[in-house]
C-alpha cells in the first residue's frame, strides 16, 4: 500500500467513462443478479429482522433484504432515519442475529468463505478508548492479535500518516476534534487490514467543512487500498459524492427500493444536472413512502452540501 500525505488533497483519478443515471428497481436487479455479480465480497440474502416493542407488538425493521457487493465496490446505502440501516449493518457485522436470511463474505480470491473478522464496523460516534493515546488506540487490535512490537509500531505509524495524524500520536482522545476522532477510528480499523469496511453514518456529527475533508480522505484510502466499503447514511448528497453504487432504502419495513451505478469520476458536483436528477428521484422515493419518520430523515444535512 502507498502511504500518502496529510489527506488534504483529493488524490483520485477521474474514472472517465459512461454514467449510468437511469437507476434500476430491485426487480430489474434481481433478474440478472448472477450475471452482474460474478465475484462478490459480501452476499446478503433474504435478511429480515423484527423487534418487539413494549413487550407486545413487533415492528418489522427490515424485510427480505438482498444485496450483493463486489470486491472493491464503494456502496452507499441511503435511507431515511429509522428505515433499518443500522440494523442491517449490525447483522452484517455479526453484532446482531437476523430472524431469517444469511450473510456470507469471501476473500477477494473467492476461495471459500472468510470469517467475520474480515468485516470491521466504524460507528457514527467513534467508540475510542479515552484512557489510551491516539497511538495506543490504533495499536489496540494489533496487540490483541499479538503482532510483534516492531511490526505493530511500523503499521501504526503508517496508518497515522495515512489519516494525517502523525503529530497527534501522543494525544488523548478528549484533546481531539470530531474529525480527528473519526480519523483515529479509520486508522484503527484499517490497521487490521479488513477486506470490508462497514461504516454507520461515521460523519453525521461533523460540520460541513470537516465532513468534506473526510470525504476526500476516505476516497483516497479507498483508491489506495482497494477495500470494499459499505457506508450507510441518511444524507443523499454524501451518497452521491462518495459511492460507486447508491442503494436506496425505504422504511416500515426497511426495503431496498432502487439502485444507481455511479460510473463517473471524482470529484463530483452534486449541483450538476444528472446528479440533481438522481437526487430528486431518491428524495422522492423517501417521501413517497407513508412512514412518519421520513421527513425527520431529511434533515438539513441532505441539502447543505
Ligand atoms: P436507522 O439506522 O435507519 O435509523 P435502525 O436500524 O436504527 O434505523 O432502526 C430501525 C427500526 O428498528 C426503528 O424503528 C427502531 O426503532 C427499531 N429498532 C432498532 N433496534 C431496536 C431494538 N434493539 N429494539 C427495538 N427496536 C429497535
Ligand atoms: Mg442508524
Amino acid at each position: 500500500m502507498t502511504v500518502a500525505g496529510n489527506g488534504s488533497e483529493l488524490a483520485i483519478e477521474g474514472i472517465v467513462g459512461k454514467a449510468d443515471f437511469t437507476g434500476r428497481t430491485m426487480e430489474q436487479i434481481n433478474e440478472n443478479k448472477e450475471e452482474s455479480f460474478g465475484r462478490w465480497a459480501i452476499k446478503i440474502q433474504n435478511i429480515s429482522k423484527s423487534f418487539e416493542v413494549r413487550g407486545k407488538e413487533r415492528i418489522e425493521a427490515i424485510k427480505d433484504i438482498n444485496l450483493w457487493i463486489e470486491p472493491g465496490e464503494f456502496v452507499c446505502l441511503v435511507g431515511p432515519s429509522g428505515c433499518g440501516k443500522s440494523t442491517l449493518l449490525n447483522i452484517i457485522a455479526g453484532l446482531e442475529q437476523p430472524d431469517s436470511g444469511t450473510v456470507e463474505s469471501c476473500p477477494v480470491n473467492g476461495d471459500g468463505c472468510a470469517p467475520q473478522g474480515n468485516r470491521l464496523l466504524i460507528f457514527q460516534e467513534s467508540a475510542l478508548f479515552p484512557w489510551l493515546t491516539v497511538f495506543d488506540n490504533v495499536a489496540y487490535g494489533l496487540k490483541l492479535r499479538h503482532t510483534p512490537k516492531e511490526k505493530c509500531e511500523q503499521l501504526v505509524h503508517s496508518y497515522l500518516e495515512l489519516v494525517g495524524l502523525s503529530h497527534f500520536k501522543k494525544a488523548y482522545i478528549h484533546q481531539l476534534s470530531g474529525g480527528m476522532k473519526q480519523r483515529v477510528a479509520l486508522a484503527r480499523a484499517l490497521v487490521l487490514d479488513p477486506e470490508i469496511l462497514l461504516m454507520d453514518e461515521p460523519f453525521a456529527a461533523l460540520d460541513i467543512k470537516t465532513r468534506k475533508d473526510m470525504y476526500q480522505l476516505l476516497l483516497k484510502i479507498w483508491k489506495e487500498t482497494g477495500k470494499t466499503i459499505l457506508f450507510i447514511t441518511h444524507n443523499v448528497d454524501e451518497a452521491l459524492i462518495l459511492s460507486s453504487r447508491v442503494v436506496v432504502m425505504s422504511s416500515r419495513p426497511g426495503l431496498i427500493k432502487r439502485e444507481y451505478r455511479m460510473e463517473m469520476g471524482y470529484p463530483r458536483m452534486v449541483e450538476s444536472a444528472p446528479m440533481q436528477k438522481i437526487r430528486c428521484e431518491i428524495l422522492q422515493a423517501f417521501i413517497d413512502h407513508p412512514a412518519s419518520e421520513v421527513q425527520g430523515g431529511l434533515s438539513d444535512e441532505t441539502v447543505d452540501e
